[in-house]
């Protein structure tokens, strides 16, 4: 099989950060803690201080003798993100990280809070190679992949931080997780294993946004895992997806569709078909009956975001009657569609637009 170089790891490979915990299984936290010639429970230990108690601090470590917890946790908890900048919106409830990581790569997490429940938008690599034209993240390129750590040290930092209890997870923030599949897949197992080894969360909590990578798509729906997958469809329409989301010329919308309703048939998942609201580019009736028929009686619901412009861009969000139009249309073809709330939009919520203007200065 040929394979995009833009679906491939990165050309220069960067450096991975010090090893952490959460890289590790539990097996491999108990051989790093005995290699370090510690007890192995002290593994046990750790874990719960990062996941259980969500505690980094080794003076908070009071069950560990002194003389080992410097060690332990300069070994096993290094510092892998530094905040570098911190926004908030909607009264405080939607809080936006921008991060340095060890090698001054940036990236965003973005913190969502409800009335009982809280959602936090993680990033998978730093920048990203998958170059849809509207999205910020994709004018930049991809810098590197993030270690498993890096991806749910996201998560912890935030669970740390809020009132509410951390419950929802998306693979929303910058990069494409199924470019980054084994680490990707690796934090979702340690944001989804019981407490103390893991963070607990529901599998079915954690969704994973994808341009539509077929094989590792294929791959995910083996994995036995009950995450939500999210589509990034864009276009019905073969001839504006290849330019909406470049990837399509790779694979088409007929084959990413298939695999989508393989991919819920597997899980039992309903997918989530995302697509950007755009003004005059793929907003047309006409668009809306072609992706009606084409999800119709399948297990899908559409999720329409209205387009948030990146500065330079040629782009606009479509008017709210056209808006409105395209979600009758869909809906009078049986298809379930939700129009995305633009929380955190004054603070550029999610599209890189924030590490965008770092670089930038
Ligand atoms: N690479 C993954 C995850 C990235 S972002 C993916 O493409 O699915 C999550 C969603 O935000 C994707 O659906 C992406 O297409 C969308 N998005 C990116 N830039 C946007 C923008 N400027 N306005 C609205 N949605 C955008």
């Amino acid at each position: 099989m040929t394979t995009l170089p833009l679906v491939d790891a990165p050309r220069r490979r960067a450096a991975l950060p010090p090893r952490h915990l959460a890289d590790l299984d539990l097996a491999g936290r108990r051989a790093a803690v005995a290699a370090l010639g510690e007890k192995e429970f002290r593994a046990g230990q750790l874990s719960t201080h990062y996941f259980g108690r969500l505690v980094r601090d080794p003076d908070a470590m009071t069950d560990i003798p002194v003389t080992a917890r410097g060690r332990l946790v300069g070994e096993l908890l290094p510092t892998l993100l530094s905040a570098v900048r911190e926004q908030s919106c909607d009264g405080g409830a939607t809080r936006k990280t921008l991060w340095r990581l060890h090698d001054g790569a940036l990236v965003e997490s973005v913190l969502m809070g409800y009335q009982d429940r809280a959602t936090v938008c993680v990033s998978s690599q730093a920048g990203c190679g998958m170059a849809c034209p509207f999205c910020a993240t994709g004018q930049a390129g991809l810098t590197r992949n993030l270690s498993t750590a890096e991806i749910v040290d996201q998560v912890v930092w935030f669970a740390g931080l809020s009132a509410r209890r951390v419950s929802h997870v998306v693979f929303m923030g910058m990069g494409e997780p199924l470019a980054n599949y084994t680490r990707v897949v690796d934090a979702v197992r340690r944001l989804t294993d019981p407490a103390p080894d893991g963070l607990g969360l529901s599998q079915r909590h954690i969704t994973v946004s994808t341009v539509g990578l077929v094989p590792a798509m294929r791959r995910l729906a083996d994995e036995d895992l009950a995450v939500t997958l999210a589509l990034s469809l864009h276009a019905p329409d073969d001839e504006l997806r290849d330019e909406l989301v470049p990837v399509n010329q790779r694979w088409q919308v007929a084959e990413v569709l298939d695999t989508a309703w393989a991919y819920a048939a597997r899980t039992g998942r309903r997918v989530s078909i995302e697509y950007a609201m755009i003004r005059d580019v793929n907003d047309q009736p006409w668009r809306a009956d072609l992706l009606g028929r084409l999800l119709a009686g399948r297990l899908a619901h559409v999720n329409l975001i209205p387009l948030n412009p990146t500065p330079g861009s040629r782009w606009d969000a479509s008017p709210k009657p056209v808006e409105r139009e395209f979600v009758r249309r869909l809906r009078a073809a049986g298809v379930p569609t939700t129009v995305r709330d633009t929380r955190g939009r004054e603070i550029d919520g999610a599209c890189g637009q924030l590490a965008a203007a770092e670089v930038a200065q």
